[in-house]
């Protein structure tokens, strides 16, 4: 999942222990991600791919899909067609079709600490404009994720994504930004997928967060869907997501969504 905007952000550390703890929720993460991308194929239903990734995770001793109820949604996975960008509604009445991209976008709890994570993958034959989408779009992650260290602040995370973004003629969405994650599903700490370096707060290590690009074709613009949840893009074009939490430590950036 991803956040809008709140004041009053705090940088809550974890132990190396409570990380350890998140790393092993994000192995079961994973998991559910794979279970799900192996099973996306025409004709299949939205929900359920949501009940494979719910079943996966419910399926090891301790672990709870974190999105399942927060803030009211309804859904353990958020799964988001083509020009869908964030959090939609798992459904019987939304099935993918061949060149479709749908996105599916899960979080684990487990003993108290919470992972987050996402990717985008392709249903059946896409086309080569979408591919390059989804290629920018985790290459985007990857360089957000390297520049995660403890020398860095938070704007060289956004300014990293950023530049591959627009580099390729993409937008980075503004509007839904990056978190700390892992005490709670959503920490107040901001992660942009934006902005320049050395401003914003220095990362320190113990500090989690999750970083992930929502990256679109056209416009950066947004819009949110009647049913309250649903962030389309305002143009209709298609966006992809890839998404890890991550652990700044004293030794670089520690993805712990593997
Ligand atoms: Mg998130």
């Amino acid at each position: 999942m991803s956040f809008g905007s709140t004041a009053a952000p705090a940088m809550l550390l974890k132990s190396p222990r409570e990380i350890d703890v998140m790393a092993r929720g994000g192995v079961i993460l994973r998991g559910a991600l794979v279970a799900m991308r192996d099973a996306v194929k025409p004709g299949i239903s939205t929900l359920e791919l949501d009940a494979i990734g719910e079943a996966f995770i419910r399926g090891h001793p301790g672990a709870e899909p974190a999105f399942k109820g927060l803030y009211g949604f309804p859904g353990s996975v958020c799964i988001s067609i083509n020009e869908e960008i964030v959090h939609g509604i798992p459904s019987r009445k939304r099935v993918l079709n061949d060149g479709d991209i749908v996105t599916v976008d899960v979080g684990v709890k487990l003993d108290g600490m919470y992972t987050d994570a996402a990717i985008t993958v392709p249903v059946g034959t896409i086309d080569a404009l979408t591919q390059r989408l989804l290629d920018v779009t985790e290459r985007a992650l990857a360089a957000g994720i390297a520049a995660a260290t403890p020398e860095n602040h938070i704007g060289d995370i956004g300014h990293a994504v950023q530049s591959i973004v627009e580099a390729e003629g993409f937008s980075v969405v503004r509007e839904l930004v990056g978190h700390g994650v892992g005490f709670s599903p959503h920490e107040e700490l901001q992660i942009p997928n934006y902005g320049k370096p050395k401003r914003g707060k220095k990362l320190v290590p113990g500090l989690t967060i999750a970083i992930e690009p929502m990256v679109n074709v056209g416009t950066a613009k947004t819009r949110t869907l009647s049913d309250k949840w649903t962030v389309v893009t305002a143009d209709a074009k298609r966006s992809a997501h890839f998404e890890h939490t991550v652990a700044i430590t004293e030794q670089g950036p520690r993805i712990l969504t593997l």
